[in-house]
């Protein structure tokens, strides 16, 4: 049997995205014996990490720049304003930056729509859709969403909740092209491949 404080970290780390227990016990473990990595190391970073950091009132982006309001891409003037692309995620955000391509600006909308047992989920999500629909009304800059949500099922159900909630906003409304397979992630797909989604958007 383990001892509890070793017990209790496998759970937290069991809690991460695509961490199963044994992946958990195995940072545990590693943790213990690695001389390279210590545990103040871990703790200041994850410290840092929550103090630090903040979240982008326009994109909802991490960012940890405390002098401007608002994240680099959001208070970058060189970007394209009348363009905001809607992610799922942060991680796909960073996805297409890596094409260098795009110029407009983000917005992570936080999560997909389940097609089942979808209540809670979807009063977050539309929270945070409104503050989207406000940026459109208040700014009168943007004049292009595109809905680069990853193609699975439950993105293809996001991608036409969000048509819906965005109706009223009387804006330019596209889709990512294919190109992404069915299923597929923005955080997998290769740049080019990402890239020309974009540029052949519909
Ligand atoms: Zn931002």
């Amino acid at each position: 049997m383990l001892s509890p404080s070793i017990e209790n970290l496998i759970k937290i780390f069991a809690k991460f995205p695509t961490i199963g227990p044994k992946t958990a016990a195995r940072f545990v473990f590693y943790l213990l014996q690695s001389p390279a990595l210590t545990s103040d190391d871990l703790i200041k970073s994850i410290q840092d990490l929550k103090t630090k950091t903040r979240t982008c009132p326009l994109c909802q982006r991490f960012f940890e720049n405390q002098i401007d309001k608002t994240c680099e891409i959001c208070s970058n003037t060189a970007r394209d304003k009348s363009i905001i692309c809607v992610v799922e995620k942060e991680i796909d955000l960073e996805a297409i930056e890596k094409t260098a391509t795009y110029k407009g600006l983000y917005f992570i909308l936080g999560g997909v729509l389940p097609v089942l047992k979808k209540e809670a989920v979807e009063q977050t999500l539309t929270t945070n859709v409104e503050k989207l629909c406000d940026r459109i009304k208040i700014t009168h800059e943007i004049k292009e969403i595109i809905l680069a949500i990853n193609p699975t099922m439950e993105g293809q159900n996001t991608i036409l909740w969000l048509k819906r909630k965005l109706e009223g906003c009387n804006i330019k409304i596209s889709c990512l092209a294919q190109g992404i397979p069915l299923g597929g992630e923005l955080e997998y797909a290769d740049e080019e491949t990402i890239e020309s989604a974009i540029q052949n958007r519909r």
